[in-house]
């Protein structure tokens, strides 16, 4: 028997109840990097406004690396 996990399983809204991909939008935050990225992205429910999560665009580095650690 074959399962079809697609049908059964759309993203459905917790506050409004809308099922389907299609009303997950996103958008990229206004604060932005040195380097004009956007910070982060916004996925939310474009029938209520729900936020589903927010998630890191930029990756931030140690400023201080390892090899400098042992020189030290
Ligand atoms: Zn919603």
């Amino acid at each position: 028997m074959k399962k079809d996990v697609t049908l059964k399983a759309k993203p459905k809204c917790p506050q409004c109840s809308i099922e389907g991909v299609e009303y997950i939008s996103s958008i990229d935050s206004a604060e932005k990097s040195n380097s004009d990225e956007p910070w982060f992205n916004i996925a939310y429910c474009n029938q209520c406004g729900h936020i589903y999560g927010v998630f890191n665009k930029i990756q931030l580095q140690p400023i201080v690396q390892y090899h400098n650690l042992k020189e030290q």
